[in-house]
């Protein structure tokens, strides 16, 4: 018997169109022309979790009493940590209770949240380029997106003075990520309080994403959203141990911040899953708690990456975006090369595989970005092959 097809929902045509099919199929060509690819592409980390934090959920797990249903908004000690975390940052007086609530990694709350803030007509405002899944959450809760350019003229900071009166009206929720992914860009103080500033006089809530908040180099240290007073009336912020500690597979964050958002959220979420398994949450307190910043080694080894890699663009004279933060490098493309076109030479010319800028939005076209999440011997080879040694 022949089947009709299956008629989708409509919400699955508002995703933007997969960009990346024709790279792909240049990586697959190049492998099978025998080429070794090195793959800039990726920003997942390459080292393992540290030792003590696997230690750590291996005993947890060995205990059945952890085995059952986790607390649908985090276990007490894990939120305490979270707030911990916040006070050695000079952030003091965050409730574990009421502030607190346990996420299943940073995307697992970006993705939810607009259901708990965002009507059909509403609109969010979300920074191009930027995290694709702010755009893909807006969109699955009915809400309209307004794209905030990141101009690198002004560091890559949105222009909140130039966002239109009827769309201020309408606006409900605020994307930021900073230190920012892809363009490396880096927030201060001063931009934070502008954004809570903006926040209160539109009332719009404010979700910044920390993800970076703790990568950062050169003694640089990055300020949280959440040192503006206001921010926690205005918004929350998410922090996630993903990037920090090599926890990318884990699955565990927090979002921080306004307790009549955080309690939204966390009726979402009270309806969509159960919450993080207790050994994860134990292990993730014994991360922030006896790790405190992210792990020394790979950090270490991100920094060398990035010298390495740095010194070889500038021998070549190719151009790049200049900061303290992130494990990525936002490198300009050729004057009349689109991200793609440049992309394609990169992985043809070097074997090198980095992603073009257009995957992240139509403002990063001009741009493609290196991931430094993977071996030192792959970045030094790496450079061996662009360097012509
Ligand atoms: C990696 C990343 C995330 C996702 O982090 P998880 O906590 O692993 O879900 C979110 N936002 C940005 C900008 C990222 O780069």
């Amino acid at each position: 018997m022949i089947m009709k097809p299956i008629r989708f929902s409509q919400r699955l045509d508002l995703l933007p169109p997969y960009l990346f099919n024709e790279l792909d199929r240049m990586k697959v060509e190049a492998v099978r022309q025998g080429v070794e690819v090195i793959d800039f592409g990726i920003g997942d980390p390459d080292r393992p979790t540290p030792g003590f934090i696997v230690e750590e959920l291996c005993r947890q797990a060995a205990l059945g009493q952890n085995h059952r249903y986790p607390s649908y908004k985090g276990m007490a000690s894990f939120r305490q940590a979270v707030a911990e975390y916040y006070s050695r940052r000079g952030v003091t007086g965050v409730d574990p209770d009421t502030e607190v609530l346990t996420l299943i990694g940073s995307k697992e709350g970006i993705a939810h949240l607009p259901l708990a803030l965002i009507d059909p007509s509403d609109v969010v405002l979300v920074p191009d380029p930027g995290y694709p899944v702010y755009l893909s959450s807006t969109l699955f809760a009915g809400g309209t997106p307004y794209f905030l350019p990141l101009e690198e003229q002004n560091d890559f900071l949105p222009d909140l003075e130039a966002i239109p009166e009827q769309v201020r009206r309408k606006a409900k929720l605020l994307f930021l990520n900073y230190p920012n992914n892809p363009t490396t860009a880096c927030a201060n103080r001063d931009f934070f309080e502008q954004v809570c500033a903006f926040a209160e006089e539109n009332r719009v809530i404010v979700c910044h994403d920390a993800s970076y908040l703790d990568i950062t180099f050169n003694g640089y240290k990055a300020p949280s959203l959440l040192e503006c007073e206001r921010a926690r009336q205005v918004g929350l912020e998410i922090i996630s141990l993903s990037k920090n500690y090599n926890m990318t597979g884990w699955r565990v964050a927090a979002a921080v911040g306004n307790r009549d958002v955080i309690a939204a959220l966390l009726k979402i979420k009270m309806n969509i899953d159960s919450g993080v398994f207790d050994p994860i949450q134990k292990a993730g307190v014994a991360a922030m708690v006896r790790g405190g910043r992210p792990d020394p080694d790979t950090m270490a080894a991100y920094a060398e990456r990035r010298i390495m890699l740095l010194d070889c663009l500038d021998q070549l004279g190719w151009s790049y975006y200049r900061t303290d933060a992130t494990f990525y490098i936002w490198v300009r493309t050729p004057a009349g090369q689109t991200s793609l076109d440049f992309t394609k030479q990169v992985l043809q010319q070097y074997g090198l595989l980095v992603t073009p800028g257009v995957g992240f939005g139509k403002k990063a076209e001009g741009y493609i970005r290196f991931s430094l999440t993977l071996p030192t011997d792959r970045v030094a080879e790496a450079v061996k092959r662009l360097l012509g040694r």
